[in-house]
């Protein structure tokens, strides 16, 4: 395949000379393909292992998305693990280190739930989170979805391994249906995950 630059599409300049700065030159092959869809609007079923490059894949349509002047929550990304949820907040950080005005805050189970209220309160217009405590803040009202109009679902097939599969359920509910784009990454594509993109995608495009 032919490798693709960052600098061919249509990548705000903040965002590319936070790539350049990462030391990233081509796309790598997830990148390439889903990048465009995800920008696009559209929804996206990825099929990626880790270390694929799959977190910029998503990050940078989102950090592309979102209004920085807006401070309401726009964007939720959740992720198995507290490890994983640290690990893409880094990476997205990284990606928007040359833009104003965007916060991003990881959501946790095991983190003190005051501190993260206290957090949350700020304004964070990117949350990267466990299912169970995102669905905490959600009961609490501590995290409001009226503004949100992404949501990203990664490494969904290792969510539903841990038994996460009626709080996503819960939380895509939470999501306003109306220009909601959802973006799914799952190693695996089992029934399961196949049922929940019939559920709560549309016209999804599929990128292996
Ligand atoms: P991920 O699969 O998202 O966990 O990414 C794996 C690693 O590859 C991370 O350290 C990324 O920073 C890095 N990476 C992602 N995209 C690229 C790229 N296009 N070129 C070089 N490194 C990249």
């Amino acid at each position: 395949m032919e490798t693709v630059k960052f600098t061919e599409l249509d990548i705000k300049p903040e965002i590319l000379k936070a790539v350049a700065n990462m030391g990233f030159e081509a796309m790598s092959p997830i990148q390439a393909k889903a990048i465009p869809e995800v920008m696009a609007g559209h929804d996206v079923i990825g099929q990626a292992q880790t270390g694929t490059g799959k977190t910029a894949a998503f990050g940078i349509p989102l950090l592309q998305k979102i209004d920085p002047k807006n401070r309401k929550l726009q964007a939720i990304i959740l992720c198995p693990t507290r490890e994983l949820a640290i690990q893409v907040a880094d990476e997205i950080r990284r990606l928007s280190k040359f833009m104003h005005g965007i916060k991003i805050l990881p959501v946790y189970g095991g983190q003190d739930i005051n501190r993260q209220i206290k957090a949350l309160k700020g304004g964070a217009q990117i949350i990267i989170g466990t299912p169970g405590r995102v669905m905490d803040h959600l009961r609490r009202k501590t995290i409001r979805c009226e503004a949100v109009n992404t949501i990203v679902l990664d490494e969904a097939d290792e969510m539903l391994n841990m038994g996460f599969r009626e709080d996503i359920e819960t939380i895509l509910e939470y999501i306003p249906e109306e220009g909601r784009q959802t973006v799914l990454f799952s190693a695996t594509m089992p029934k399961p995950i196949l049922d929940i993109t019939k559920k709560y995608q549309h016209d999804a495009v599929t990128i292996k």
